[in-house]
Formats: C-alpha cells, structure tokens, sequence
C-alpha cells in the first residue's frame, strides 16, 4: 500500500498537465478537495477526504480520454459531463483506463450539466484483457457478460468465446454465450458447438438480428441485470442490441462502413439502460484478445471438462500439452473432452492470438 502511495505521488509530478475543472472553474469550493485519492487504494483516508456531504454518487455511462458522461444516480439519472480529478486519474498508470463505463464514481457537480469526479468506487466485477503490456478494463460492475459471435460471416471463433469465458470468470460475471446471424446457416451445423458449451452448464442462444429470432430469449436474460455486451466486430452487436430495443438506434455495419472512408471514429464502450430493466455495455467491436494475468497453468482451471482427467495425469504438473501419461489428451483421443476446445486450450497457454 504504502508502495502504491510512493508512485502516485511521482506520478502526480510527472504528470503532463491536463485541462482540468479546477483551472477551468478557478473559483467557488473546488480548491477544497484538492487532496483526494481514490478510495480502491487510498484507503480509509481516501473516503473521509472527500466532501460526502455535496458530493453526488453516478454511473459512468462512457468514458473517453478524461472525459466521461456520469448518470447521477439520484435525480433520475440526470447525466453530467465530468472530468476526472487528477489524482484519481494518477492512480492508474495507464490513464485512459482510470475510469470506465460501469463503474460507480463519487462526483461533485460543478453546474447541472459538469461535473468532477473525485472518487471511483470499488469494483465489484470487470471484463478486461491484456493489451500492450497493460490491463484494459472494457467494463466494470458488470453480473453478466454477454459473448457474441456469429455463425457466419465472420465465422465463429471459439477460441474468442473461451478467452471471453476466462475473461467473465476470473472478473467475477456471469457469461452468456450468443451465436448471432443464424439465419445464415443450417442450425443443425451447429449443434456439436452449442452441445458442447451447454453440456458445461453455459448459457447460449441462437439468434438472427435480422430475421429476429431469439430476441425474446436474449431480452430475457439481460431483464434487470447489468451487462457487458462483447465480441468481434461484424457478428451483429449493434444490430442485436437494435433489435432488443429500437429506440437505441447504434450504429450498424452499413454506417461504419462509410465512416471508413476517411472518417475516424475511436469507438467507446457505452452504457445503456435498457426500457425492459438493467443495463448494456455496448463495446467496441474486439480485435484481439489477450488475456491479463492469466498464468499458463492457471487455464486448466476455466476447462472445467479436463478436471475429471487431471488427476490421472502421469505427470502432477502436466501441462496437457506434450506430455507422455496426459489423462487429459487420452480423453481428448477418446472424445471425452471437445477436440475444439481442448484445441483452444493449447492456442490459450502457448500464448498464440486466437
Ligand atoms: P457489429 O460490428 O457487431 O456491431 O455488427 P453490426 O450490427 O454493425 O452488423 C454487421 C453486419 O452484419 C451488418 O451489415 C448487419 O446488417 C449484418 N447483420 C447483423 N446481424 C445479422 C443477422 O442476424 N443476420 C445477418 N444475415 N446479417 C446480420
Ligand atoms: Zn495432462
């Protein structure tokens, strides 16, 4: 802890300065909570040294750079644009991900449309990965994650959908498999892949945006629970998501295609309420997929189908991979354990791309 204190304080220093409230309002009791830390490691501290008494509680409903749209929880979600106190953004390294949407921030109201946010609440769960060597929180304060593919066009990936359940599971949500575009294939082709997820107790359904079939299952499942929304880009997001409530109005595949022409357009993850109850991160569409902080012999743990065999592993730290006597490989010959993601598993621990 103390550790942490140390490098943010340097940080601080080392800061390059950012426009902040502080200079842009330069007047009024802002000066006073000059000095707050994040409560998730500031500690005790951290809470008294906010002002709890004017200080409001929101959601984040997006969050681009250092700006962010925050959902007052109160005052029937009015949104405020805030920007986020300096401090807190040092506390993260990285400080485009110091503040997601999800997560649950103390903010000060500067006027009824600004805002400062001076304190991000503990997470109770995230959907991250890895990217450029740090974590990449897509999501906070999520209980479900909702893992898109398609069935075709682009093809499925099941290696992304395994990333993803690793993902949900060491971050603490539930997830929800959905095969989208269902309409473009003989659904029987897909049984041994739907079986084989079901078998391992996972919840998956079959969809098509554009012949709407399965949106009832999957408004189901998402009714008054807060989701994270993730896949590739072209399975159909935007179009399920469309589908499940039209009043969103996201962008689809023919959009984006005309703002490649020249257009750019960095894409955010964004926080929707839904009209039927609960809420849906939307997120940019995942080129890759690395896992954070996923050890290669910790992977085993999130195929919970090799758990039977492991024991019978000649070797206590078989790695399933190479090794003579693997109980794991026997029941993968046998077809006691999918070819497919026992295929994944390797790509997964010998740190390959999906
Ligand atoms: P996103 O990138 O995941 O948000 O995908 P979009 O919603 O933008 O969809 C990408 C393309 O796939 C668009 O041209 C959509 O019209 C099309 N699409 C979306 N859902 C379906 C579906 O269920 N079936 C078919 N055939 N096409 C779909
Ligand atoms: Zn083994």
């Amino acid at each position: 802890m103390g550790d942490v204190t140390r490098d943010v304080r340097k940080d601080d220093v080392e800061t390059v300065d950012l426009p902040s409230v502080e200079r842009i309002s330069g007047k009024g009791d802002l000066t006073r909570y000059r000095t707050i830390l994040s409560n998730e490691e500031g500690g005790a501290d951290a809470l008294r040294a906010v002002d709890e008494t004017t200080s409001r509680t929101g959601r984040v409903l997006s969050a681009t750079g250092l700006n962010c749209l925050v959902s007052d929880a109160a005052a029937d979600g009015r949104v405020y644009e805030c920007t986020v106190r300096r401090v807190v953004r040092t506390m993260s390294r990285d400080q485009r991900g110091a503040v997601v949407a999800g997560d649950s921030v103390l903010f000060q109201p500067i006027d009824r449309e600004h805002g400062v946010i001076e304190r991000i609440n503990p997470r109770r769960s995230v959907l991250n990965r890895g990217t450029k060597g740090k974590e990449q929180v897509i999501a906070a304060n999520i209980t479900q994650a909702l893992i898109l593919a398609s069935a075709a066009n682009p093809g499925l990936k099941t290696n992304l959908i395994d990333r993803l359940l690793i993902s949900a599971h060491k971050g603490g949500a539930r997830p929800i498999i959905c095969i989208n575009k269902c309409d473009l294939v003989d659904t029987v082709r897909l049984q041994p892949i739907v079986g084989t997820y079901a078998r391992l107790g996972y919840e998956i359904v079959l969809t098509s945006a554009t012949a709407q079939t399965g949106i009832e299952e999957l408004q189901h499942l998402l009714k008054g629970h807060e989701t994270v929304a993730a896949g590739q880009s072209g399975v159909g997001k935007s179009s399920l998501l469309n589908a499940l409530q039209p009043g969103l109005r996201l962008e689809t595949g023919s959009v984006s295609a005309w703002t490649q022409k020249g257009r750019h357009t960095t894409r955010t993850a964004v926080l929707h309420p839904l009209d039927f109850g609960g809420w849906v991160v939307d997120t940019p569409g995942i080129r890759q997929m690395d896992l954070w902080a996923v050890r290669p012999e910790e992977v085993e743990g999130f195929f919970p189908e090799f758990r039977p065999f492991v024991p019978g592993c000649h070797f206590p730290d078989c790695s399933h991979e190479h090794e003579t006597g693997c109980a794991v490989k026997r029941a993968v010959d046998r077809d006691l354990i999918s070819p497919v993601r026992y295929a994944s598993y390797l790509r997964i621990i010998s740190g390959a791309d999906e």
